[in-house]
């Protein structure tokens, strides 16, 4: 039992040294896999990875062009010197070894001569023990650090290479001090921009936390919420408006439909409120009645088709709302469509004039029955507000390619504010409120939606006292 405790506490203790050993190893696998992570969805790590990385690249690139510039031309001057020191002495007709070779010690510049076949035929301070071949380039021998130029040169008839030998090291130190200080001076200034980067990057990606802040406390109950949006001025400035904006729509959107809900409810409310009232006054006296019971008979049918016609209305917007309604579109006789409308008027409606001018046959392409319901609406206002004897006019004209259908009553008409207000849901205006045959302030906000769905316009010309004049006009192609 003890041994096994033993050999378990020897593993567990080589564990943990095995553990500890690989501690940087791992805490720096930790550090990469955890920055590679937040860098596949954070754009703002993304981005200073990539300015960081931009900065790296431009300091190693202006480094090396400094380092390259500053050892070249330092090493160029060192070579010059060296060669101009020699160039009297080789380049003589006549060679003279024993001249070269006291020169070269004097100056202390090794001077070596080879044949064409790369064989030594003088050194004077040989700096390679190799047996060096003359090709130009860097040489290391031993401590020095010599770089080695050639040059032809002919003696007694025959070619050879002269390598002259320059001492480079005092300018390779010198090479090696620049280093170090760009070195120094760039892993300072990538610090600072490191350090600048992170703090302008949680300020430039604040608006985005604001946004992300203002979605996550946005609720029915507060869709009043905006980003604030001054101070910044960039892209996101732009994005926050566009946000702001879209709440605007949201909200605005919420509140007609609020509105729309209670003015619906409140529609109902009415016949529900006299069919209930009918029926109570059927339970207590209409039983046996007759003529109560035919009055509570007709009202109720009354109220029944009144509900009926606003919810066909209230579902039409609804899904005009949604999205799910479309139009069935097809190729009709406007022509003979409006000819109908007007007799069936002229039948229905015997206390008005209403004179038609029909006078060519125009065709359409659109949704035979919604059009129908657009132009019906505005006759039964016409008809509705026009008062006993007045007249109604219904004219077709086609020019070009418009189309305009115009009807036009010399009845109660409009002020200018109510002229504001006559398209919007549920508006009714008071005179019209009053009146018995008042509707439900929803007709013209339908013909509106079905005329626009055709790419066409209404227009409203009205004059209290006077009369109205509704114009829908749909362009055609010729
Ligand atoms: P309603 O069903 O109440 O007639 P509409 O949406 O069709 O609702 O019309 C809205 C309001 O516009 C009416 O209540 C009325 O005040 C006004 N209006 C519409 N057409 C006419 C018209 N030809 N003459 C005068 N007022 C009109």
């Amino acid at each position: 039992m003890k041994s096994r405790d033993k050999k378990k506490n020897g593993n567990d203790i080589k564990k943990r040294v095995v553990k500890v050993i690989f501690f940087p190893v791992s805490l720096l696998v930790y550090v990469v896999k955890t920055v590679r992570e937040k860098a596949e969805y954070s754009i703002r790590l993304k981005l200073s990875l990539r300015h960081i990385n931009i900065l790296v690249k431009a300091m190693v690139g202006a480094g090396l062009c400094v380092i390259l510039v500053f050892g070249g031309i330092t090493i160029l001057e060192t070579v010059q010197e060296d060669y101009h020191a020699l160039f009297d002495i080789i380049n003589k007709d006549k060679l003279d070894f024993s001249e070269i070779k006291a020169y070269s010690e004097q100056k202390d510049i090794p001077v070596e001569i080879y044949d064409l076949n790369n064989n030594l035929i003088f050194a004077a301070k040989p700096v390679n023990s190799y047996g060096y071949h003359h090709i130009a380039g860097i040489v290391w021998s031993e401590n020095n650090l010599f770089l080695g130029i050639n040059r032809g040169a002919v003696i007694s008839g025959e070619n050879v290479q002269i390598m002259i030998y320059s001492d480079i090291r005092e300018d390779w130190k010198e090479i090696i001090k620049i280093s170090e200080i760009i070195l120094i001076v760039n892993s300072i200034f990538l610090l600072l921009s490191v350090l600048s980067t992170a703090f302008s990057g949680r300020k430039i990606f604040q608006p985005i936390k604001e946004m992300t802040q203002t979605v996550k406390e946005v609720s029915e109950k507060n869709l009043n919420l905006r980003i604030n949006v001054s101070g910044s001025k960039n892209e996101l400035k732009e994005l926050a408006l566009t946000f702001n904006e879209m709440m605007n729509r949201i909200e605005d959107q919420y509140k007609r439909q609020r509105q729309f809900v209670s003015d619906a409810s409140h529609e109902l409310r009415t016949p529900i409120a006299v069919i209930q009232g009918y029926t109570v006054m059927l339970d207590r006296w209409g039983k046996n009645d007759q003529e109560v019971l035919q009055e509570s008979i007709d009202a109720i049918k009354n109220e029944a088709e009144g509900m009926n016609e606003l919810i066909d209305k209230l579902l039409f917007l609804a899904r005009h709302d949604n999205s799910t309604f479309v139009f069935e579109k097809e190729e009709f006789s406007l022509s003979e469509m409006l000819s109908d409308i007007i007799k069936e008027t002229q039948i229905i409606d015997t206390t008005h004039t209403i004179k038609g001018s029909i006078n060519q046959e125009v065709s359409l392409f659109a949704d035979k029955n919604r059009m129908k319901q657009a132009i019906r609406i505005l006759i039964d206002n016409a008809l509705k507000y026009t008062p006993a004897d007045g007249e109604i006019t219904i004219a077709l004209e086609k020019e070009n390619n418009r189309i305009t259908i115009g009807i036009k009553d010399t009845g109660i008409g409009m002020s200018q504010e109510e002229l504001g207000h006559i398209f919007d849901r549920f508006y009714r205006s008071d005179k019209s409120r009053t009146k018995e045959k008042g509707g439900h302030g929803l007709g013209l906000a339908i013909a509106k939606i079905i005329i626009l769905g055709h790419n066409g316009k209404i227009k409203v010309r009205s004059k209290v006292g006077e009369g109205s004049e509704f114009l829908i006009i749909l362009e055609v192609p010729n």
